[in-house]
């Protein structure tokens, strides 16, 4: 029966005994999640033997259940639309309209918000604690091409409304299989996921990679510093990927502890494989502290919805701080300038990218996927960056993160860089405010340490930094940033602040 069956799920069929999976006090090994997967595949073919590409939208929590059900999502043929677990019901409302879902599968939490709406809409409504028993036989499931679509996942919003990504069954491959290569996974990493599961970071780089390599995931139901550490002393977990501001809040839990407790958190730390950030820029000082915590030099990647990840610092080799790293195997990346050209030296242009992992299509948004790539197939990330001695460093997106005033092109990041740095400042967020004269003006929010921040005297520290053109001209003290659900700052929403 092999034939028929996923790549993913071959794989980690080859150890069926070994742990797949543990939520809580629960573990389940592979063979479990096989059949389970199978099972639920049955069900949904109850009235044809192949879903043919049928959008499934399904909103479970981060468990064993969420995994038994993509994966039978794909193994019966359909295209998995997972659904953020915190969405109100008018989000929830816009991916599944958007992705014209025909079936709709909940987690018995989350039945009563969405079903007298989906059977309202006549689509068909799974709510798992009501299933009934089906079988878990390979038998009878349909074969599938590589082609195949395999998933739609929305961009997190950073910018504009999220956008339906697609991705194939062979893009997912090419995501996966570069990483389990480039990052050493194997059968023996034990990674916990505290990361959604309707975003590539969680889905592909925590869960598929250990799923696909026989290891082990666990998943936290909720995100606490405290639970996260008392998890990393039992000491079986020796994997961990998070967004900078996870580590952000590690970082300041730790300091608040007691010095023997410190001390016992760094020991079972160092005995960590590997500790990977991305999704946003790491800051430098987060790296560093980091460092003193854990022992561990943080692996830094980039990567999007739409191509999962692309340039990742090296498993072996220099992790450098602020710099992104070198394309990953199977991918192919160029720099190119506003002209379409290819940049030459050390200048800035727009991270283009190609290889099997790019992804098919925005979801029925012809022309959105015509305009993200070239005639001759680079996708365009929108991303720019500079690249040095083979690494590639960030300097934001185009659209909101490089300011254009006076002239100049000015790399938000590089300002919250050194922002960064002062010690009053605990964190800070830099955007443009449109302006008549300049075009755009440079501003800053920013969180203090607890400490008064002198703002005048911080207008004379950073002018002894870097050039007056790149300063900020306004100061805002805020408690926190808007954010999305993957903790992005969504500048839009900071805007408003400054005008
Ligand atoms: P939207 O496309 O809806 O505006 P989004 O771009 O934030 O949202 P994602 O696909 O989740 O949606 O995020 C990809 C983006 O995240 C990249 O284009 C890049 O701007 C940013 N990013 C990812 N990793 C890094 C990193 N290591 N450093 C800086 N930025 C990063
Ligand atoms: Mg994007």
């Amino acid at each position: 029966f092999l034939s028929q069956m996923l790549n993913i799920t071959a794989n980690a069929l080859k150890n069926p005994a070994k742990e797949a999976i543990v939520a809580g006090e629960e573990s389940y090994n592979y063979q479990a999640l096989i059949d389970a997967s199978r099972a639920f595949a049955h069900q949904l073919l109850e009235t044809s033997d192949d879903l043919k590409e049928t959008r499934v939208a399904f909103m479970v929590s981060p468990s064993f259940d969420y995994v038994r059900v993509q994966w039978g999502i794909w193994l019966a043929g359909g295209v998995a639309a997972p659904l953020c677990i915190t969405y109100p019901l008018p989000s929830l409302q816009y991916v599944i309209e958007d992705t014209q879902a025909e079936i709709v599968v909940v987690g018995p939490e989350y039945a009563a918000l969405l079903k007298d709406w989906v059977l309202e809409k006549g689509l068909r409504f799974i709510v798992l604690s009501e299933e009934k028993e089906a079988n878990g036989s390979p038998a009878g499931l349909p074969t599938l091409e590589k082609s195949r679509r395999a998933m739609i996942l929305y961009t997190s919003g950073t910018t504009s409304l999220p956008k339906g990504v697609v991705t194939t069954h062979a893009n997912l491959e090419a995501q996966i299989s570069t990483l389990i290569k480039s990052w050493k996974w194997s059968e023996n990493d034990h990674i916990v996921c505290v990361l959604p599961l309707h975003h590539v970071h969680g889905i592909i780089n925590v869960v598929s990679c250990a799923l696909w390599s026989g290891a082990t995931v666990q998943f936290l139901p909720s995100f606490s510093a405290e639970a996260l550490f008392e998890l990393f002393l039992a000491g079986k977990v020796n994997l961990f990927m998070a967004v900078p501001t996870i580590y952000f809040k590690l970082i300041s839990y730790w300091e608040g502890l007691p010095a023997e407790r410190q001390q016992e958190i760094t020991e079972a730390l160092s005995k960590f494989r590997l500790m990977v950030s991305g999704s946003a820029a790491l800051p430098v000082t987060v790296m560093e502290k980091w460092k003193t915590i854990s022992t561990h030099t943080l692996l830094e990647r980039y990567g999007m919805t739409e191509i999962g990840m692309g340039i990742s610092n090296p498993y072996d080799g220099e992790r450098k701080a602020g710099y992104i790293g070198k394309p990953l195997a199977g991918v192919k990346v160029r720099l190119v300038d506003d002209e379409g050209n290819e940049v030459k030296g050390r200048a800035a242009g727009e991270i283009q990218i190609k290889g099997n992992n790019v992804f098919l299509e925005y979801w029925r948004r012809p022309e959105a996927t015509q305009k993200a790539f070239t005639e001759d197939g680079w996708f365009k990330t929108g991303d720019v960056a500079v690249k040095e001695k083979g690494y590639y460093r960030i300097l934001g997106r185009d659209s909101i993160d490089i300011i254009k005033s006076g002239g100049y092109k000015i790399s938000a990041l590089e300002i919250e860089e050194v922002l960064r740095t002062h010690p009053a400042i605990k964190d800070c967020s830099v955007i443009g405010i449109p302006n008549e004269e300049w075009g755009e003006l440079v501003v800053a929010a920013i969180i203090t340490d607890g400490v008064a921040v002198d703002l005048k005297e911080l207008n004379t520290w950073i002018r002894e930094k870097m050039p007056a053109y790149k300063t900020p001209r306004q100061y805002k003290i805020v408690d926190d940033f808007p954010r999305n659900a993957m903790g992005k700052v969504t500048k839009n929403d900071l805007k408003p602040l400054f005008l």
